[in-house]
């Protein structure tokens, strides 16, 4: 009996439900249609073509250019009891030539392949023999020159639905742009009537928040302080960045390193896979790095830079919290971002057209950055979905903004802009602001300015701000071209002359931002919830020990996700385990013991003979010394615990699915005592059991009594 889609999911993959549009993206595929399926990063793209490649017969085809992932991927299915095998460059012959028979005997469920291998020698015609039933084209956009990340060798995927007229094509993408999408149904020959679903973008987990980007560093060691042992990414826009910042964390003694295109390959493997099984805490890297990254653990992601625009902004987030456990990100912010990023496009050779979209692009990348209400309403709405609602977990949410009248302080401004003859830039204005005598500006003379030390009453960070808004905002201009000197524009001399007010909004330090964690939690975590921690972080381990011994990433075993609910419930028997998010029937018969006995083992080195720290830990403590094949006595004995509750514990674990042999804890001469005196007595389920205790001549102990009779009852 082939299994239906609920089933598969449940069996290989341990979840109960899909997610939103999974089913319908499901069925289609299943009804033999093309479609276009457009997710978010983590939104759960690979179960729209994994559950029907197990539901059907035949061969699923994944056609990816993520070549270093191919592996994990592989890995991770077959952990769920999935066969799967990859295609590329970095097989051997013999490799290859077993995949070949492997796909030939039918044994493969799926195959991933990269588009360049699909189209060299005749591999094509091998594939035709395959009793192929699905194409999923992964990282769909890459096929398109308006697409974000073109990739030449997705061109020939066109031929695609010539050679295989009757096999649907499922097209999966993280972009969101309409001309985008068009393009991919265009180029794969995909009627352009095919179903299109959209899922929401929205990753409620994802908390978003922007920082001003002077004194980077301080920001991001506090930011660290929260978040020990936590795997995260920071996203830099030059390789010399990604190194220097990489080197100031390990002088901190932070588990970092970098990652960009100028790395020699195997260091870049390398590093990936430091990452990857947790040996690398942080990553400091160029978007070189992730593209694909599956590492459904990544915890935070911080942009160092601006990125471009929206999509790769998002997409780059997006590698955090994959696993949907909450997960932190931060975007440095600041007007020099605008200003480099300007000077990329005006320097880059792309048409006029091209690069008008490309300044359009940028700068709704500045709304979000510089948005006084929900940042994810804002972010949502580039991605054309309507919120009603605030998020509540972004830094707008948690800080509303105060607006203030700030006319005098843009007067102040602009005033030492003139009379410094309009050749300063921030760094300099901001010393005349606060009447630094630094050399360079006594050199100059600025010291004699009457604008000289008139914005004392400020600090440094906060007149950064407020420069900043005053230049989104147009209150100045600057020279790229001067060294970036502050001019002044009409705008400017009717706020001077005029008296022309502007607003700005208050600037919160840092310290005093209302941090995620003090806002939500309460000052001390309860016991529960200690407790929960620790087991948690012991799963964490022995996942790290297995992987390390399996040679596989740690999230390929389980996701966060997965074990912190594991540290949540403690599972102890197989029918709790596959309850678990995550848990599939595979994944049970590799892992699941070795989590029951961790856990086991934990509730016991956490439960004191007479005390009862956790509900329900008690009897996982039973089952423990049960299985070091203890006798009811002498657990009753170490336990400090009555023979009665011990048997009571045995009892209940064995009603629950455990392996626990009643029978043989009680020897043949006492068993047929017990129960001939309760015949002799008319003993019936229920009575008091001291009678019989007392029959006995109070040689036996109650234990003893009681699990007697509830063998016979069981029998
Ligand atoms: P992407 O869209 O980026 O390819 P993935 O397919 O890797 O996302 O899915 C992201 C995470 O969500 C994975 O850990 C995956 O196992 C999990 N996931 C996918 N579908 C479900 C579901 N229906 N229930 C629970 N978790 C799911
Ligand atoms: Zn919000």
């Amino acid at each position: 009996m082939p299994l239906n889609k609920d089933q598969v999911l449940k069996q290989y993959f341990g979840y109960d439900t899909f997610r939103p549009q999974q089913a319908e993206i499901i069925d289609t595929v299943l009804r033999g249609e093309d479609c276009l399926v457009l997710m978010p990063t983590g939104g759960g793209k690979s179960v729209c073509y994994q559950v029907p490649a197990m539901v059907q017969d035949g061969l699923t085809v994944v056609i990816s250019p993520l070549i270093a992932l191919m592996k994990d991927q592989v890995e991770a299915l077959r952990a769920n009891g999935i066969e799967a095998a990859y295609l590329n460059s970095s097989l051997s012959s013999s490799e290859q030539d077993s995949v070949f028979w492997k796909a030939k005997l039918g044994e493969l469920k799926l195959l991933y392949v990269a588009p360049e291998r699909l189209f060299s020698g005749n591999t094509m015609e091998h594939f035709k023999n395959w009793n192929v039933k699905l194409f999923a084209v992964d990282e769909a956009h890459c096929i398109s020159s308006w697409g974000h990340d073109f990739r030449p060798e997705y061109r020939q995927l066109s031929t695609l639905k010539s050679h295989f007229p009757g096999v649907p094509v499922v097209a999966l993408t993280a972009t969101a742009d309409r001309v985008t999408r068009r393009d991919i149904l265009g180029q794969l020959g995909v009627a352009e009537s095919a179903q299109t679903f959209i899922a929401s973008f929205d990753r409620p987990n994802l908390s978003l928040s922007v920082l001003p980007s002077r004194k980077r560093l301080p920001q991001i060691e506090q930011f660290l302080k929260k978040h020990p042992n936590q795997a995260g990414i920071i996203y830099c826009l030059s390789r010399k960045t990604t190194e220097t910042v990489a080197a100031s964390l390990q002088n901190r003694d932070f588990r970092a390193d970098f990652y960009h295109a100028g790395l020699p390959a195997a260091q870049r493997s390398k590093v990936q896979e430091q990452f990857l099984n947790d040996d690398i805490q942080i990553i400091v890297a160029t978007i070189a790095f992730g593209m694909g990254i599956d590492k459904s653990n990544v915890r935070w992601v911080i942009h160092y830079n601006l990125p471009p625009n929206v999509e790769s902004f998002y997409q780059e987030i997006g590698r955090s919290g994959r696993d949907g456990s909450p997960a932190d990100t931060v975007l440095f912010y600041g007007y020099q971002d605008i200003v480099m990023r300007q000077d990329m496009i005006n320097n880059s050779d792309q048409s006029t057209e091209q690069k008008e979209l490309l300044r359009a692009k940028l700068d709704r990348m500045k709304q979000y950055a510089e948005a006084d209400l929900c940042r994810r309403r804002i972010l949502l709405s580039y991605f054309n979905e309507a919120v009603e609602q605030d998020c509540g977990n972004c830094d707008v949410c948690q800080n509303p903004r105060t607006r203030f009248d700030g006319t005098l302080l843009a007067q102040k401004a602009l005033s030492g802009i003139a009379r410094s003859g309009e050749r300063v830039a921030m760094g300099m204005l901001m010393d005349i602001l606060r009447g630094s005598r630094n050399r360079a500006l006594l050199d100059r003379g600025y010291d004699r300015l009457p604008t000289f030390g008139v914005g004392r009453d400020l600090r440094g960070d906060e007149w950064s701000e407020y420069l900043s808004q005053m230049l989104n905002s147009g209150v100045m201009d600057i020279a790229y071209d001067e060294g970036h000197a502050f001019k002044l524009n009409a705008n400017s001399w009717q706020i001077l002359k005029e008296g022309k007010k502007i607003e700005l909004v208050k600037f919160i330090p840092l310290s005093e931002r209302k941090a995620r964690e003090e806002a939500l939690m309460p000052k001390e975590k309860p016991k529960q919830e200690i407790i929960r921690d620790a087991l948690f972080e012991q799963l964490r381990l022995l996942r790290k020990q297995m992987a390390d011994a399996l040679n596989v990433p740690p999230y390929v075993i389980f996701s966060d996700k997965t074990i912190s609910e594991m540290a949540q419930k403690r599972p102890v028997s197989e029918a709790q385990m596959l309850d678990v998010s995550g848990v599939g029937d595979e994944k049970y018969r590799r892992y699941g013991e070795a989590f029951v006995t961790e856990i086991v083992k934990f509730a016991k080195k956490n439960t004191k003979p007479g005390t009862r720290v956790v509900k329900g830990m008690t009897y996982l403590v039973t089952h423990e010394l049960y299985q070091q094949g203890f006798t009811i006595d002498d657990m009753a004995q170490q336990r400090g615990l009555s023979s009665s509750t011990v048997v009571s514990h045995l009892v209940k674990l064995r009603d629950e699915g455990h392996d626990i042999k009643l029978r043989s804890l009680i020897s043949d001469r006492h068993y047929d005592e017990i129960l001939a005196a309760a015949d002799e007595l008319n003993y019936k389920s229920g009575d008091p059991v001291a009678p019989i205790f007392e029959h006995l001549g109070e040689r036996i102990e109650y234990g003893m009594i009681r699990l007697a009779l509830a063998l016979r009852e069981g029998a």
